[in-house]
């Protein structure tokens, strides 16, 4: 049998060539890395989850008209997806104050911010990602200012549908981070969500409790972070067929 192409390998993921052409199998791997990967660790069961949760957030997007990469999960593990040019940005929404930009501002985590603030890091771990500003985006070429305005009004797209979706389950998006990708139809360019929506790229706190339901459990080693993430899914309704609401998902590889 033939290895199938990878074409790359990162932190939480790893893409191999797709069935056909313009599109590739996402696999989910179980590592969980954090700090710039200085923290690393292997989460049993954390890359079903993230499968089954980013498929779900993917596709609510596109019922409302959002693009996505997304095609079609294929198992437990992986997904179809379109293949697209990064953007080589991530884009963070906050909507109440945690992690960088507390420790930036000095704001209290939880603090509700005034309105959504969007942000803009430069994907490159050897710098850290570090926070940019339009001003570099522009300079360096990285995306046109049509890419930013549509780059802007999807994340708050975003932001607005996942805030929504998540109040109705108990729980306070703090933040997040996405990626866009470029499609090209024909001589047009189209700007879609990529790579994943998953409690691995957002802040989830339980609206009660305060209860962190994201990676800051395995960042700053608040406990089982597959519990966390279950918790997530089980109040979304995102569970496998077999398995009763109490159960956590069954892991298969
Ligand atoms: P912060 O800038 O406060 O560290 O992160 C803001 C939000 O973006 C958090 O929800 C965090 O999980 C997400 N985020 C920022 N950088 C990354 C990254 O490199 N990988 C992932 N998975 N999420 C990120």
């Amino acid at each position: 049998m033939a290895r199938r192409k990878k074409i790359y390998e990162g932190k939480a993921k790893i893409l191999y060539e797709g069935p056909e052409p313009g599109t590739l199998v996402q696999y989910f791997k179980d590592d969980a890395t954090a700090f710039n990967a200085q923290k690393k660790d292997v989460i049993e069961g954390k890359g079903v989850l993230n499968n089954r949760l980013s498929e779900f957030f993917m596709l609510g997007l596109a019922n409302i008209g959002v693009p996505t990469h997304f095609l079609k999960r294929l198992n437990m593990r992986e997904q179809l997806v379109r293949a697209c040019e990064i953007v080589p940005l991530e884009i963070i929404v906050r909507n109440f104050a945690a992690g960088s930009l507390s420790t930036r501002l000095g704001i209290e985590e939880g603090t509700p911010l005034p309105r959504p603030i969007v942000e803009y890091c430069y994907k490159d771990d050897k710098l850290g990602d570090p926070l940019v500003t339009e001003e570099h985006i522009a300079a360096f070429g990285w995306a046109s200012q049509q890419d930013m305005d549509d780059i802007l009004a999807l994340a708050l797209r975003v932001n607005d549908y996942l805030s929504g979706l998540m109040y109705g389950v108990g729980i306070k998006l703090v933040d997040f981070k996405i990626e866009i990708g470029r499609v090209y139809d024909g001589d047009y360019q189209r700007l879609i969500v990529a790579d994943e929506i998953s409690p691995d790229s957002c802040r989830l706190w339980d609206l009660e409790t305060g209860e962190k339901l994201d990676k800051d459990v395995f960042r700053r080693d608040l406990g089982s972070l597959t519990d966390a993430y279950t918790e997530v899914a089980r109040r979304l309704g995102v569970m496998p067929k077999q398995a009763t609401p109490m159960d956590k998902p069954k892991l298969i590889n």
